[in-house]
């Protein structure tokens, strides 16, 4: 082969089968889980307005400063393709007026130029729900145990949840004043960027993955400690929930999340499978979002999942020997014809069919279905056409029998079952 002229982009993926349909299965696994808690599909445009990103995520998070795909149509409008879900998603329900209180999900892409690691790409699949005009702590215990269920129900065993509180309007601005204190007073310790966020988002600090500001931020003050009472008690009953529910959880001071809109409950899923990159998603509430867009103050929480990282923790299942599909064989042209129709019949009864209409031999078509791993071949030729039947072959075990034209789809049927 000569050498390839073209390759993909840093940071992007291809999915070749099976790979694909792994991704699809998941998706669809997402989508059939949300659906049993009443959520309903969202889709939003892959690019917005920039301002919907930087009104929301915050102008001082690290996707807006560093990481967003931002660029100018031939128009000059200033674009941004979505680093994340959710404030498309508010965005578009704001505008479209629905309905509260709503529930909707989405599955897409995202992109971050960020630096592609394990399971970190540029362009990624992100799984997300968003529980509008839900105010209650038992909302979030629900969607907590949404997001570990469905990480059980892909096999990943060793998941663990982390949960916290930032606290709300009332009573963030004494733990920000308490830790741009105990933060002034180690200021030498942080790195650069750090050093910036005492004054416009000190809480940013707990983010950094700088060793120097790990150390410095150990014994700082943390949201949980200034929680009001109505926030400590949304909290409490968080736990109760989860507790009723049987569902694990860590309960970690340091999570805050990298986006400005959030506030009391924060959650995020780990897994040891994945090594020190260890996040498979999380989100939390922002009750505040809806109104920052010009909404009205609806109270909103929800989460994103990672399914590049997802499918990496995931046990991957092997794949089967041969697929759900037959192979119609034609021995002359003259049963072309005949070939085709009984392909399309399959087809409306539900059986994938393919045709090999370039080889001329039988051999040829026998290879074909080979590479494509069907499961059967249906053989028509100048006899089989005479007499109503067709040569039915499992190239399982490469056993060949007749089977009569009314049976052919039972029969086809019958051996994609014993086939597995
Ligand atoms: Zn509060
Ligand atoms: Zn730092």
């Amino acid at each position: 082969m000569s050498e390839l002229k073209q390759s993909r982009p840093k940071g992007t993926q291809d999915f070749v089968p099976p790979d694909s349909e792994r991704r699809r299965q998941a998706e669809a696994a997402f989508r059939r889980l949300a659906e049993t808690y009443g959520y309903r599909e969202i889709i939003t445009p892959t690019f917005e307005h920039t301002t919907v990103f930087v009104k929301s995520s915050g102008e001082t998070s690290d996707i807006v400063t560093k990481e967003m795909y931002t660029f100018k149509d031939r128009a000059g409008r200033d674009l941004t393709l979505r680093p994340e879900g959710t404030p498309g998603v508010v965005r578009a329900v704001l505008e479209n007026r629905v309905r509260m209180p709503c529930r909707l999900f989405y599955v897409g892409p995202c992109f971050r130029y960020s630096r592609p690691q394990k399971g970190r790409y540029r362009e990624f699949g992100q799984l997300g729900i968003e529980a509008l005009g839900e105010a209650g702590p038992l909302t979030d215990a629900e969607i907590i145990f949404l997001g570990s269920t469905f990480f059980a129900s892909l096999g990943i065993r060793d998941c663990t949840t982390q949960v916290n509180s930032i606290g709300c309007r009332e009573c963030r601005p004494s733990h920000r004043d308490a830790l741009r204190r105990f933060l002034l007073d180690r200021k030498e310790q942080l790195c650069d960027d750090c050093q910036l966020r005492i004054e416009r988002n000190p809480l940013r600090v707990f983010d950094c993955k700088v060793e120097t500001c790990r150390q410095a931020v150990r014994d700082a003050p943390t949201p949980r400690q200034y929680l009001c009472p109505a926030c400590k008690t949304h909290f409490e009953q968080v736990l109760a929930d989860l507790n009723r529910r049987g569902l694990r959880y860590e309960l970690n001071d340091r999570l805050v999340r990298g986006l400005d809109y959030y506030c009391r409950t924060t959650f995020e899923y780990v897994s040891a499978a994945l090594g020190a990159q260890d996040s498979l998603g999380g989100g939390g509430r922002y009750d505040y979002l809806l109104e920052e867009f010009g909404g009205p103050d609806t109270p909103a929480i929800g989460f994103a999942l990672g399914l590049d990282r997802a499918l990496l923790a995931a046990p991957v299942a092997p794949v089967p020997e041969r697929r759900n599909l037959a192979f119609v064989v034609w021995l002359t042209d003259a049963e072309i014809g005949a070939a085709e129709k009984l392909a399309d019949r399959l087809r409306a009864d539900g059986i994938p069919a393919q045709v090999d209409y370039d080889a001329r031999k039988v051999k040829g078509q026998f290879k074909t279905a080979d590479a494509a791993r069907a499961a059967c071949c249906i053989i028509i030729g100048p006899d089989e056409l005479i007499k109503g039947v067709y040569s039915l072959k499992d190239l399982a075990t490469g056993e060949q029998r007749e089977v009569s034209a009314d049976v052919v789809t039972a029969e086809v049927r019958k051996l994609f079952a014993e086939q597995g």
